[in-house]
């Protein structure tokens, strides 16, 4: 492989130093955080994610294609197609022939609490809803904050079936803990059972039968007419910058809207830098990571490989020039990573410990819980060193097992060479994650390199820069 169309620069680490301290920095980083919280807000679930980045592409003047229908691609078109409403994917074709895909992926969806069906639950003069997990929520976080519910209800109309997206923009539930005097022991160590203790208060008794009414004004439609439902609690305030140097970034959702709104912001700015004859640019934004993305539209799923050949039948392309673009193509799998944290230092590995405004982390794995190898964090490494970033190193603890990502699941579709990488953060899975604020811009300029660039094979797993 050789790496391409890359801007000829050879910048030693001290310069990268320099980089990182210039006071110019520091006014995008405000920038740039100021408009991630205003993103985070704008997507309390996976469906309202989708559908901003929709809007984002469109106003970009990005074309969305329906899966449901005859694609025709024009050279140096730029297009979207959204799955599910909740999973999305866009890319731009080059005016010459492309020499592959470079794909940047991240996910839509984090853990949260879903609403069951029928959610009413009345006793002891409350009304509660019934809820389910979604994904691995740290369940002590979602207790005693002011929540929300929005997603998406299918609504029965004069044409037919009808999917809407609703958000309640106002506090609607709590979950209250129990007083310590009831139970002394809480701060040892409390089992919390979901059925049980994550029940939220909707209101008190007089209020029976309305929760399905404000769903339905939100929607625009009568209750009887929503026939089915996708909520979830959100945690609606907006998030905070803090720190003696606003070092620090706080919110809902991080994990792995950081993510997904860097490799926008990198996609987007790489827009008109994307060679000639260069590759192919990629985001896909996936629903279903936190619950194993075995869904229609998760990274577990048919979508990525379907819309990639659906690009190579479009442009005329062989069976055989299709594969060839495989091995001409990356992936670059961007979730939040763990950094260390300082309460807890023994958690991480002795050496390999990312800290926060230090750059995006390669996440290695043996056991190919994460893709990384050798070739694909060289790739990563050298993508960074380009595009003047600094960049940190994670293995879990050898006796801790960690998590799984994207890259994982996505290489069993479209086996490409992947690197899987993230932002460094705390408390990943809390309903209020911590990251720092000198990350997002560091993430969204390697992806602005990776999506200026290409990779040319040379028939061995070698890496030779030019
Ligand atoms: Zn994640």
């Amino acid at each position: 492989m050789t790496l391409t169309d890359l801007p000829a620069q050879n910048r030693s680490d001290d310069t990268i130093d320099k980089e990182i301290n210039k006071e110019s920095n520091k006014e995008s980083n405000k920038e740039i955080n100021e408009e991630l919280l205003d993103f985070l807000q704008k997507c309390p679930t996976s469906y309202h994610a989708a559908d901003t980045i929709r809007k984002i592409l469109l106003g970009e003047g990005y074309e969305e294609l329906r899966e449901s229908a005859p694609w025709t691609l024009k050279k140096g078109g730029r297009y979207f197609a959204v799955r599910g409403e909740s999973s999305i994917i866009a890319f731009r074709l080059p005016h010459s022939a492309p020499t592959g895909f470079m794909i940047g992926a991240s996910h839509t969806d984090s853990p949260s609490l879903k609403i069951k069906v029928n959610p009413e639950m009345t006793g002891n003069g409350y009304i509660r809803l019934n809820v389910e997990k979604y994904g691995g929520l740290i369940m002590q976080s979602w207790f005693d904050r002011p929540l929300s519910v929005a997603g998406r209800v299918v609504v029965r109309t004069a044409h037919g079936l009808e999917s809407r997206l609703v958000r309640v923009d106002r506090d609607l539930v709590m979950i209250p803990r129990l007083a310590i005097h009831m139970e002394r022991q809480m701060n040892e160590g409390q089992t919390l059972n979901l059925q049980k203790d994550l029940l939220p208060i909707y209101g008190l008794t007089g209020s029976e039968g309305s929760f399905m009414e404000l769903i339905a004004r939100e929607a625009g439609c009568a209750a009887e007419e929503i026939l089915a439902h996708d909520l979830y609690l959100y945690v609606r305030g907006r998030g905070a910058i803090w720190g003696a140097k606003n070092e620090f970034l706080s919110a809902g959702r991080l994990d792995d809207l950081q993510c997904g709104f860097a490799d926008l912001k990198g996609f987007l700015a790489a827009q008109d830098k994307t060679p000639e004859a260069g590759a192919i640019p990629v985001l896909a934004v996936f629903d279903n990571e936190e619950v194993g993305s075995r869904s229609r539209q998760g990274a577990d799923s048919g979508y990525l490989s379907d819309i990639l050949h659906r690009i190579g039948n479009a442009l005329s392309w062989s069976d055989e020039q299709f594969r060839i673009m495989t091995v001409g193509s990356f992936m670059i799998s961007a979730d939040n990573a763990h950094a260390v944290h300082p309460n807890y230092p023994d958690k991480a590995d002795p050496v390999n410990r990312p800290g926060l405004n230090k750059g995006p982390v390669l996440k290695y794995n043996a056991s190919l819980r994460y893709t990384t190898d050798a070739v694909a964090a060289a790739v990563f490494k050298e993508v960074c060193h380009r595009a003047g970033v600094p960049c940190q190193e994670f293995t879990n603890r050898s006796d801790i097992l960690g998590g799984s990502t994207l890259g994982h699941q996505s290489m069993t579709h479209f086996s490409v060479s992947t690197a899987d990488v993230g932002l460094p953060q705390l408390a990943m899975h809390s309903a209020y994650e911590t990251a720092g604020t000198g990350d997002t811009l560091y993430m969204s300029k390697v992806m602005e390199v990776f999506f200026s660039s290409a990779l040319r094979n040379e028939g061995r797993d070698c890496l030779v820069i030019v």
